[in-house]
């Protein structure tokens, strides 16, 4: 018989870490994850609790089938150039494994999701991080320059919350190698998206998720658009059955009676973003601009303020040791926070608290 072998987990995994973005404290008010504050559609809702509980007895469709033609039909696209999965995350951990070899590299820019990263090197992938431009835009052609077969790009970029500019995307994808990832996580509030430069190009992968604007975090269902032979790899590295039956139907009515709530919260998010960024700034902080559901400050403090507003029962993610890109990333020593926009009541109870914090015009 053989020597047993010692377990030991592919190279580069001794520098994953499980998920865990801050603080573990619980708080009434989670402001740390971008999720929708005011709920989910009323049809998705409708729609878990009318789902027939014997279904749970069988597999869901392989691929999901009826919530890609859902998708497609938003979109404009064929159904053959929709991939279903557990969550965006699901989506892009299996386009890294399926464009992918081991040793391959992925450029992405920095600081941008957190995720992102984690994700190439579960995969064997290495990723290479290219700074982002000083008004937080990706830099086109560094990410070039680094020659790697992937590109991740994040727009809106989570933390950061400014959308790409279209011109800087379209570079990117005109000099990729390989397979170029668009992160449209947030691409419901922002004012325009890249689905039109997906759909013409053969090598973008736009992915999307219901876990921010559609209020469905917990059932886990994220999409991606690509070719359809892209497409079809994609799904043989995630495999059939990723999104359970009862997500798919509560993910189809979320996406069909339920577009007009979410269009109305996406409104109401972009008023109350409008009116948090004013409010910070009457306090002394510096939100920069955002497109997304959440502002992005930075702040030297960021930490301190965190675990102040934790005491008082509100939760924001603060980051530290961040890329310096920006003259205010510069001043605040790389560290920042990220607040989730919700409702106004929601805004007010935050400001106040802020207020007795950072007190008028100390937050720098
Ligand atoms: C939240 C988030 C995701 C994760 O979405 P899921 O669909 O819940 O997996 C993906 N990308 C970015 C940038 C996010 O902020």
């Amino acid at each position: 018989m053989s020597a047993r072998l010692p377990l030991v987990p592919r190279p580069g995994y001794e520098s994953l870490r499980a998920y865990s973005p801050g603080e573990e404290r619980p708080c009434a008010i989670d402001l740390s994850d971008n999720t929708n504050l005011w709920g989910m559609p009323p049809a998705a809702a409708a729609a878990l609790r009318d789902f027939p509980i014997d279904r749970a007895t069988r597999y869901p469709s392989r691929y999901g089938e009826a919530l890609k033609q859902v998708i497609a039909g938003r979109h404009g696209v064929s159904p053959e150039m929709v991939v279903t999965g557990p969550g965006s995350d699901g989506v892009l951990d299996a386009a890294i494994r399926a464009f992918a070899v081991p040793g391959a590299r992925m450029a992405l820019p920095e600081p941008t999701f957190v995720m992102a990263a984690p994700f190439a090197v579960m995969n064997g992938v290495t990723p290479v991080p290219v700074p982002l431009t000083p008004d937080y835009d990706a830099d086109a052609e560094a990410l070039l320059a680094t020659d790697a077969e992937l590109v991740y790009l994040c727009s809106p970029n989570n933390p950061t919350g400014r959308a790409l500019r279209a011109d800087t995307i379209e570079r990117v994808i005109a000099g990729a190698r390989g397979l170029v990832i668009i992160d449209e996580a947030y691409a419901d509030f922002a004012d325009g998206d890249a689905a039109a430069l997906a759909r013409r190009s053969d090598r973008v992968l736009l992915t999307r998720t219901l876990s921010k604007a559609f209020g469905l975090a917990g059932l886990r269902i994220g999409y991606g658009i690509a070719p359809a032979d892209v497409v079809t790899a994609i799904e043989k590295a995630r495999g059939p059955y990723a999104v359970s039956a009862h997500a798919e139907a509560a993910g189809i009515a979320a996406l069909t009676e339920g577009s007009a709530w979410v269009a109305a919260r996406v409104a109401d998010a972009r008023d109350s973003r409008t009116r948090l960024a004013a409010g910070l700034r009457a306090l002394g902080l510096a939100p920069v601009e955002s497109d997304a559901n959440f502002l992005f400050v930075p702040a030297a403090r960021a930490s301190e303020i965190a675990e102040s507003l934790a005491v008082a029962g509100i939760a924001v993610r603060a980051f530290r040791g961040l890329r310096a890109v920006s003259p205010a990333l510069e001043a605040s020593g790389g560290s920042a926070l990220r607040i989730t926009v919700g409702p106004a009541a929601v805004m007010d109870t935050l400001l106040e608290s802020l207020a007795g914090i950072v007190g008028e015009g100390a937050a720098a």
